[in-house]
């Protein structure tokens, strides 16, 4: 027997019901039940196929904000959405010709938020840099009226992406006429990879682009062979007036502490490339399956869930931010957030900011969550580590102090195809994303259930 039901009296002699729960058994039966049921799978087929990218200001993320608060009733969750006023990039058409030493086509997307260029597009000299400290040794003279190419190979992906994200500007300060980055992946299939960058305040916009890591390998090869590499490109990308998006926030009334909250986050846009399925139609629909999971269980958990599919992750974060900014008064036990795609799930990391404090409350978190491994265990994602939770729960983590979570995947089939037209719904596995939504469902039970938080929860 899972739970029992007890009718105890209280003052007034009405009778109330007091549901004793062994949070572990149902647990387990969620697990079970998360394995057996291709919901998710169906709801990712549906995203993907039917409505397609989800890149801020276009239609399909409005449809698919739509879709998911439906989806989200449907199961009888209090869904809704929350207007999140969001900034608008659009890449217009884009293409890109070697010119020397040998002629012909490049395969380029360009990066998120970067300028186009005049309408003849523009053409130069590409000169291949290493990383910032070479680039900082190398004089004006070497750098000023060409088009610096970024060549470093992927080490992990905070550390690589520092120069899509920050490449444009730092290679204007020497005068560069367009910043190239060599794809931010592992391993590639002559795929360019695209997502955000960001000009400094005192930087000159340049155009930033992607080029693969195969173009970007045979550039430095011809510059290591003393020949002079030259190309031309044209990109009509333009930065449009805000427009209006939302997150859609769903709701599942907890039974004994109903204003505490285990938030389940993920983002609903996507860049304009692919379908956006692992980054994170993936995530959303782990986290919806999980929510809907739970409400189908005989009891409800001891606090509330709820589930918030953000606005605007890629290019801008408007939706964290502003959720963060709504909801500050809040109290979370835990915001979990699935973004790294259908990979196996491996664990979770855990996030906690709180000043002099977090150290030792690192510790207790740990000593807290540990004994649910054994639960998780049966998906494979039992491991714990301290670390970075996800985007679009970090203003929330950052501004409260809530623990953040971060379901980690298998990656090795994700940074392939992340952000790329590669994305797509045939490389997620059904059975493995089975299992991702019982490793999510059962963390939220616990959290949502256990007595004693892993954290104790800020309350305003
Ligand atoms: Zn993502």
């Amino acid at each position: 027997m899972i739970w029992t039901v007890l009718w105890v009296a209280v003052s007034d002699a009405r009778p109330a019901k007091r549901v004793e729960v062994d949070p572990e058994a149902v647990a387990a039966e969620l697990l079970g039940r998360a394995l057996t049921t291709n919901e998710a799978y169906d709801d990712l087929v549906e995203l993907c196929d039917d409505i397609g990218h989800r890149l801020t200001g276009s239609p399909g993320l409005e449809r698919a904000v739509e879709w998911a608060r439906d989806k989200l009733a449907e199961d009888g969750l209090d869904a809704r959405t929350e207007t999140v006023t969001v900034p608008v990039w659009r890449r217009n058409d884009e293409s890109a010709t070697l010119l020397a030493p040998v002629e012909r086509e490049l395969d380029v997307l360009g990066l998120g938020w970067s300028i186009g260029t005049p309408p003849g597009g523009l053409e130069g000299e590409v000169i291949v840099v290493d990383d910032f400290d070479h680039f900082e040794r190398l004089p004006r003279s070497e750098i000023e009226g060409r088009m610096v190419l970024w060549d470093v190979p992927f080490s992990t992906y905070g550390a690589t992406v520092q120069y899509r994200v920050r490449g444009a500007s730092v290679a204007a300060s020497k005068g560069a006429i367009a910043s190239l980055m060599r794809s931010v992946t592992p391993q590639s299939l002559a795929t360019p990879h695209t997502g955000t960058q960001r000009y400094a305040d005192d930087a000159d916009p340049i155009p930033a682009l992607a080029i693969t890591v195969e173009d970007a390998l045979a550039m430095r090869r011809w510059q290591e062979r003393g020949k002079t590499v030259r190309m031309k490109f044209s990109m009509g990308a333009e930065t449009l007036p805000d427009q209006q998006s939302a997150n859609v926030v769903a709701d599942l009334r907890g039974r004994e502490r109903p204003d505490e909250y285990v938030l389940l986050g993920c983002h609903l846009d996507s860049w304009d490339v692919g379908q956006g399925a692992q980054d994170d139609g993936a995530g959303c629909v782990i986290a919806m399956d999980a929510a809907r999971l739970i409400s189908e269980l005989d009891v409800r958990p001891r606090r509330s869930i709820r589930v918030v599919l953000f606005t605007n992750e890629e290019s801008g974060l408007a939706g964290g931010k502003a959720f963060a900014e709504a909801h500050a008064g809040d109290t979370y036990v835990a915001a979990l957030e699935a973004d790294t795609g259908a990979g196996a799930p491996e664990g979770f990391r855990v996030d906690i900011r709180r000043g002099d404090d977090t150290e030792r409350l690192q510790e207790r978190a740990l000593q807290a969550l540990q004994p649910w491994t054994p639960l998780l265990a049966p998906v494979g994602a039992s491991r714990l580590e301290l670390a970075y939770s996800g985007a679009d729960v970090g203003p929330l983590v950052e501004a409260t102090g809530t623990l953040g979570l971060g379901l980690i995947n298998d990656t090795s089939g994700y940074w392939p195809i992340h952000h790329t037209p590669a994305d797509t719904i045939d490389k997620v596995d059904p059975a493995t994303l089975r299992r991702n939504v019982g490793a999510v469902a059962v963390m939220a039970w616990m959290l949502a259930e256990s007595s004693d938080p892993p954290l104790p929860a800020r309350t305003p």
